[in-house]
């Protein structure tokens, strides 16, 4: 499968160049970075640190795009939301790794989803999704006399809070409990903000060092707590999901998929 890397200058977009490199039968076939970078024209392989392997990166996204079978793109959210756009033009598998996206950004991801294939997960690693699947059963079973708490840790670098992880985890709890998570979110809590709100689903983001990703759900009753909690021990994992979004996707009819739908988990 030939498949583009957007970003591939950034943290997971040279992760998901090795990826592509280490899968047998897929192959980088363009690297895309936005106009005015200093990674333009660069071998996208040795930025990744491999042996050059001819793809210079390129800020053309849709000359790339058209010859290309898909694209991944862990960037920003309004370059996601670009991307999308150009990935429906082209009629390529779209993976979006990105987080942080708001909702004008997801309304604009599900009207290109009517063009082709977008896979978007907050988190693409099997053990993350395994966990979502559990939450929201532990939420389920669980009455709202159990406080649901949600804490993440980051890399120093990580300009969004709470993480796409975090929120994904938020929202199987919210499902798992017929709420919408938009009601029930309380992200930031400062100062004299009273008891907590029964039914609320809290969350606590944590930044510092090079922590790749640790996530963990602590559903607080009386006198007891249940914790459930994942850790990324490497960025490969993601890079290593967004490629099988990617082959999954493939020759699918246009729309919104998640990675439970390339898991075959419940959702
Ligand atoms: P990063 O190192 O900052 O990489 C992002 C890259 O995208 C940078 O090279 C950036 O270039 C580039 N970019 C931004 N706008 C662009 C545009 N318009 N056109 C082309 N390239 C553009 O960040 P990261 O740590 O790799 O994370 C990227 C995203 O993936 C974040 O939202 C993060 O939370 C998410 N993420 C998701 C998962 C998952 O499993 N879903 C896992 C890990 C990370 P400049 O630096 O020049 O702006």
């Amino acid at each position: 499968m030939r498949l583009v890397v957007v970003g591939a200058a950034g943290r997971m977009g040279r992760t998901l160049v090795k990826a592509i490199h280490d899968t047998q039968g897929c192959v980088l076939s363009a690297a895309i970075e936005r106009p005015g970078s200093p990674a333009l024209g660069q071998d996208a392989a040795a930025l990744a640190g491999l042996p050059a392997g001819g793809v210079k990166v390129s800020d053309d996204a849709l000359a790339a795009f058209v010859e290309a079978e898909g694209v991944l793109d862990f960037t920003t959210p309004e370059a996601t939301v670009a991307f999308a756009g150009l990935a429906a033009q082209a009629r390529i598998v779209h993976v979006a790794g990105t987080t942080g996206m708001e909702p004008q950004h997801l309304a604009k991801l599900e009207a290109a989803s009517r063009h082709a294939a977008i896979i978007r997960s907050g988190n693409m690693s099997l053990g993350v999704n395994l966990l979502a699947a559990m939450v929201r059963k532990v939420a389920a079973t669980l009455g709202t006399d159990w406080d649901i708490e949600i804490v993440e840790m980051h890399h120093r670098m990580k300009i969004d809070a709470p993480s796409g992880t975090a929120v994904l985890l938020g929202e199987a709890a919210a499902q798992g409990r017929a709420v919408e998570l938009a009601e029930a979110r309380v992200a930031v809590r400062d100062g004299q903000v009273g008891a907590r709100q029964p039914g609320t689903i809290g969350f606590a983001a944590l930044r510092g060092g090079t922590v790749i990703g640790d996530h963990r759900v602590i559903f607080a009753g009386a006198g007891e707590r249940l914790e459930l909690a994942h850790v990324a021990e490497d960025r490969s994992l993601f890079a290593q999901g967004a490629v099988k979004a990617a082959l999954w996707g493939r020759g699918r009819k246009p729309g919104l998929y998640s990675m439970a739908d390339v898991l075959g988990l419940d959702k």
